[in-house]
């Protein structure tokens, strides 16, 4: 039965990652995965997590499941981290959320939640989006129709188009927008465009879904989530799929959160069931280790203060990147580069064909994904200059 099973081609920013690792040359350079990276090429722990991590270690009495919806602190600390101290809704208990195996696990538990509410609901997904959006979501029945949104010629967002695409969107449809840092082109929404989707959302009555996972990493923690919660305190309900894997390091720990914005307490409660329930039916209950960490570094002000300096630096660090990419991108090309240090977060596209991208990875060992998509933190002291003088000869030879 199990032998007329192919093997499967290997997951195309995963199968990247491990042609680098493969590569033998000591000057390679791997800008294909997006893991923050610090200028020694390392995916740090932060040093709040670290303390945390200890005092769990000391503290854990047992192994025993966690309950249905996860911890408490992290449940309390994330709902605060994405809608903000002071956010009506949340005083107002209209918020309720589930924790969930990293942000993956809280874009299906959300599909989940959205096809029990509405069998094949239709979900508008921006062009381009993560790709892993598409098998997530689609895997529970949703359908997906695509919003125009990054251009290539621009290097920008292309809003009229977005907006004109959307103005099809209608009550039972759910639209899915990158929260910041857009995964994979790095351009985001003004704070006026999300007004325009807020009005949009309003008048059609469509259900915006955040995939929140980078925040932090672009502008700094309110700044990144200003969108989303311009969303919140205009709108009766709303998905939001957060992930701790980016701003508190955690990835491997699976770490995340659904959480649902309502139209009132009843409501918050009846959908944190449904999320539990759909929990039930794909994973059971989310591990502990991650959650309890974040827990406790979100809601111990030491913890919080020391990580969010960590986080702030990170921040500093991609953007200051951004800009020395820009610079030399341009000294070595005659192009212009500009777009680097206008967009946010991990990444950008380069703007380079899947030839030129395929050229880089086998001539130079210079590693980004075929859409020419880089990870900016990948980039350091050492690497920016075989970068650069890499992508000059592509781009002139
Ligand atoms: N959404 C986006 C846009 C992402 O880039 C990622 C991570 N690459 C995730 C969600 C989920 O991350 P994780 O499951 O590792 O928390």
């Amino acid at each position: 039965m199990l032998d007329q099973l192919p093997l499967l081609p290997a997951d195309p920013i995963l199968g990247l990652a491990a042609a680098a690792r493969a590569d033998d040359n000591p000057n390679k350079v791997d800008l294909t995965v997006g893991i923050y990276m610090d200028e020694q090429g390392l995916c740090p722990v932060f040093d709040a997590v670290q303390r945390a991590q200890r005092q769990l270690v000391e503290e854990e009495t047992t192994k025993a499941y966690m309950p249905a919806s996860g911890d408490a602190a992290f449940n309390t600390g994330i709902q605060k981290l994405v809608f903000g101290e002071d956010s009506a809704p949340l005083l107002a208990g209209r918020i309720s959320s589930i924790q969930t195996p990293g942000g993956c696990g809280a874009l299906r538990i959300g599909a989940e939640v959205i096809a029990a509410a509405v069998p094949g609901a239709k979900v508008w997904v921006s062009d381009p989006t993560w790709p892993v959006h598409i098998p997530l979501l689609g895997s529970v029945g949703l359908k997906f129709e695509n919003y125009r949104y990054y251009e290539p010629d621009s290097h920008g967002v292309n809003f009229d188009a977005m907006v004109d695409d959307l103005k099809q969107a209608q009550a039972g449809d759910v639209v899915l927008l990158h929260g910041c840092c857009h995964n994979p082109c790095g351009a985001d929404l003004s704070l006026e465009q999300w007004g325009v989707v807020a009005d949009m959302a309003e008048n059609q009555g469509f259900l915006p879904f955040i995939d929140i996972a980078y925040q932090g990493l672009g502008d700094g923690l309110d700044a990144d989530a200003a969108g989303l919660r311009l969303l919140a305190a205009r709108l009766p309900e709303m998905i939001v799929a957060a992930s701790s894997s980016k701003n508190l390091g955690l990835y491997r720990e699976r770490t995340g959160a659904t959480l649902f914005l309502c139209r009132d307490g009843n409501s918050a409660a009846a959908l944190q069931s449904q999320a539990q329930v759909a929990a039930r039916r794909v994973y059971s209950m989310p591990p502990a280790h991650g959650a309890i960490i974040a827990g406790k570094v979100l809601t111990d002000p030491a913890l919080r203060a020391s990580w969010e300096a960590e986080l702030q630096g990170m921040c500093q660090r991609i953007n200051a990147l951004r800009s020395q990419i820009r610079h030399q991108l341009e000294a070595a090309t005659d192009r212009d580069f500009g777009f680097i240090e206008r967009e946010k977060g991990m990444f950008s596209f380069l703007g380079l064909s899947k030839e030129q991208a395929q050229k880089l990875r086998n001539e130079h060992s210079v590693y980004m994904l075929d859409s020419s998509r880089i990870n900016v933190a990948g980039v350091n002291a050492r690497n920016i200059d075989a970068l650069a003088a890499a992508v000059g000869q592509v781009v002139k030879g």
